[in-house]
């Protein structure tokens, strides 16, 4: 399973029906957070995330719609109990927000936090894990920020089963074809990897592109991936505004994301005076159809 649940979509000041920024991303048996607004803890209980599997967190910026949630988070973690161990990559202040704020409170965490700077401007692999791989790249806004692409990679080779059957390899032993294993027949023939199965299919992948001004020096980064995530703080009426705060419009993200050959755009972090949505949705769909609001409590696949 590859998918993100949002748990706020929204920037700046938190409202009565959306939160500030956060997401889960699920790669499999694991969970990454990604951004850490105000209240995030009580939309990782209202829609059930296992808190217990969050292993890595990653912080795109420090403007407060993004972290504020984090110190609650960490604390309720060590309350219930957590002593494995927490990754947050993110830029190299936080560190020692983090520490004052647990000195100022004397609390002492069970579990350890393994701390990870993001310097400014870096581009580059962050994470890999089993069949998980994190890169990050800057994105232009007012102080340092990063968007996050994560890849799910397929390990497994794919098997063609009648080659196998006419090379005579038992079926117990496709698992280890799928590895990658060669296989040894009694009759002295080694059966090479490759004349039985192909390459693993292409691994998916989403990114999340945090705050920016519209740049399409975000492209590579983007191109053909299987989710985007793009902000949207401002229709597109407010196009100067936009660009005086490092913000995107609606058609901005739009055409990033069908410049890019993107399959799928999720677009928020929408300004607290916008009450109703749809007039995001239809700005966006003319230039880019697969696009969709993303909806607190909703999970998108990748
Ligand atoms: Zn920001």
């Amino acid at each position: 399973m590859f998918g993100v649940t949002i748990l706020g979509n929204n920037s700046a000041i938190p409202t009565l029906d959306r939160y500030p920024t956060a997401q889960i991303v699920t790669c499999n048996d694991q969970l990454l957070l990604i951004d850490c607004g105000e209240g995030t803890q009580l939309q990782i209980a209202k829609y059930r995330i296992k808190r217990g599997k969050l292993r890595y967190i990653f912080i795109s910026h420090l403007h407060g719609d993004h972290y504020f949630g984090l110190i609650g988070l960490l604390n309720t973690l060590n309350l219930m109990g957590r002593v494995d161990p927490l990754s947050i990559y993110a830029p190299p202040e936080l560190e020692q927000i983090i520490q004052i704020q647990m000195e100022c409170s004397g609390t002492a965490l069970r579990y350890e936090i393994n701390f990870v700077p993001l310097m400014p401007g870096y581009t580059g692999v962050i994470l890999e894990d089993k069949d998980l791989s994190v890169s990050c790249f800057p994105t232009q806004h007012r102080i340092s920020c990063f968007g996050f692409s994560v890849e799910l990679r397929k390990k497994k080779r794919k098997l063609i089963p009648d080659q196998a059957k006419a090379y005579e390899v038992p079926a117990a032993y496709y698992g280890k074809l799928q590895e990658g294993a060669d296989y040894l027949r009694k009759d002295g023939l080694l059966v090479k990897n490759d004349w039985v199965t192909i390459p693993p299919e292409k691994g998916k992948r989403y990114v999340y592109c945090a705050d920016t001004i519209y740049d399409v020096n975000l492209l590579p980064y983007l191109q053909d991936a299987d989710v985007i995530y793009h902000e949207t703080t401002y229709l597109h009426e407010l196009e100067g505004r936009a660009a005086e705060r490092f913000h995107s419009t609606s058609v901005q993200a739009a055409s990033l994301a069908a410049a890019a050959h993107a399959k799928r755009l999720l677009i928020g972090h929408f300004s607290s005076m916008y009450t109703e949505l749809d007039p995001f949705l239809e700005q966006t769909r003319p230039i880019f159809p697969n696009t969709d609001i993303a909806e607190e409590g909703v999970t998108f696949l990748v």
